[in-house]
């Protein structure tokens, strides 16, 4: 079972479906769940990898009286989650883990497909699933972690009570696709049809699924750039790396395009003061500036660079994508406020 699921994470978590240390898979048997680290890569699981979870300790978290205060709850979580772990593999689990722990099927594959997120992240997003995806479980936005654990062990006990069996597939508003089956075959005939589907409704809609953009910078113009941002930023531009110029989201439009990117785009000048005032209002500094001519992603590595650039490109994708379904939704001020305050997205960001 550990050989099956660490190589469908390897075959998920290719860019296609995943960037960074987003998504995450499972298996499971009556006793015991086998979830992947947070903050590692799919592509990188193998049968050795994942965290094993008894699941019965697992299950007490539905029965927790949840304080009312977010930070308090998730500390709850958090503690509650470690002592499910079993000792012969330390380590933190995924957040998700008692999202995972709520299916009765065998294997769980959690991915961020952009072609998916077209639908997910779109105004007309529920609609267009139910036509798509006849006989799926859609999930309205609610905040990661707890509540989403809540929400969808009540959905799936509810889905079941009206379906006989358990839904093959889990849509996730502003978030993305879960897709569970007994075999290998259950979960890549899952990712088939999501990929199919949506290549032809984007073709229907006359909406092309590659990004537009225009001609990368020069050499000298993101030196030029990069010597700007430092003098606003300090080591936040140590690294600056730079591609053409794309229609940027917005707004924050997915719990990961936020930690990687963070929620807002800068799309000022660079002037000194400019760079600051965003600071001064956001209370962090930008990870990606858009300029018109061109996109430049910015941290303190070139890693943590090259994921805030590569994750404003795939929202800026995302952003065209849900024209076929009635345009971009983004995230609300509410959702946006959670996630830039919870400790599990500090902690995910770090691992980077
Ligand atoms: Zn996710």
């Amino acid at each position: 079972m550990l050989d099956i699921i660490a190589r469908l994470s390897q075959e998920f978590g290719q860019g296609q479906y995943v960037m960074g240390g987003g998504g995450n898979s499972s298996c499971k048997d009556a006793a015991t769940l086998w979830i992947k680290p947070s903050g590692t890569t799919l592509a990188k699981m193998t049968a050795k990898s994942f965290i094993a979870m008894d699941r019965a300790r697992l299950a007490r978290l539905y029965e927790l009286a949840a304080p009312a205060d977010a930070t308090a709850r998730e500390a709850l979580v958090k503690d509650t989650m470690e002592t499910a772990i079993k000792p012969e593999t330390p380590g933190r689990a995924s957040v998700e883990a008692p999202v995972h722990n709520a299916f009765e099927a065998r294997f769980v594959v959690h991915t961020h497909p952009t072609l998916a997120n077209g639908l997910t992240c779109s105004l007309g997003g529920p609609a267009a699933a139910a036509r798509l995806f006849p006989g799926i479980l859609w999930i309205s936005y609610v905040d990661p972690g707890y509540s989403l654990a809540m929400r969808v062990r009540r959905e799936l006990a509810e889905f079941k009570k009206r379906h006989g069996r358990e839904p093959r597939m889990m849509w996730l508003e502003n978030h993305d696709v879960f897709i569970a089956g007994d075999s290998a075959d259950e979960i890549r005939a899952g990712y088939g049809e999501v990929i199919a589907s949506m290549t032809r409704a984007y073709a229907e809609a006359g909406v092309d699924t590659a990004l537009s953009e225009g001609v990368a910078p020069s050499t000298a113009r993101v030196a030029e750039v990069k010597a700007r941002l430092q003098v606003a930023f300090g080591k936040d531009a140590a690294s600056v790396l730079a591609g053409g110029p794309v229609l940027c989201a917005a707004g924050p439009i997915s719990p990961d395009h936020l930690v990687y990117a963070k929620s807002f785009v800068y799309e000022g000048t660079l002037e000194v003061e400019a760079l600051r005032a965003y600071m001064t209002r956001r209370g962090y500094a930008p990870r990606v500036a858009s300029l018109p001519d061109g996109l430049y992603g910015f941290g303190p590595s070139d890693k943590v660079a090259g994921l805030a650039l590569a994750f404003a490109r795939d929202a800026a994708r995302i952003r065209h994508l849900a024209r076929a379904f009635g345009g971009i939704q983004y995230m609300t001020d509410a959702a946006r406020d959670f996630l830039e305050h919870w400790e599990v997205e500090t902690y995910r960001e770090k691992q980077v």
